[in-house]
């Protein structure tokens, strides 16, 4: 638990950790998913996110069981985006 223990960023070297609950999206294979409510540390000065073993070895469970959409607490539309769109619109005159 050294990670959690050192209140010290790793990235950034700021002192400005706070323990906190962030969400993160994963994917998994075609499907993208969000996790809500882990608890994290978080940088202050840069906004980098530390999950202690405990976190990370649930989160690892999570992926292990698929996501199943049956466990999900909602759903959110996003909206997908192409990088060659933008490419394509940059060389319009
Ligand atoms: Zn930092």
């Amino acid at each position: 638990m050294e990670a959690v223990q050192q209140q010290t960023c790793t990235n950034c070297g700021s002192a400005d950790v706070h323990a906190s609950h962030v969400r993160s999206a994963f994917w998994q294979d075609d499907r993208l998913v969000v996790v809500e409510d882990i608890p994290a540390l978080v940088c202050g000065a840069c906004a980098e996110q530390f999950y202690d073993d405990n976190t990370v070895v649930g989160l690892d469970l999570l992926r292990g069981e698929g996501f199943p959409a049956e466990k999900a607490r909602a759903e959110l539309r996003v909206p997908v985006f192409s990088f060659v769109d933008r490419a394509a619109a940059k060389s319009v005159p």
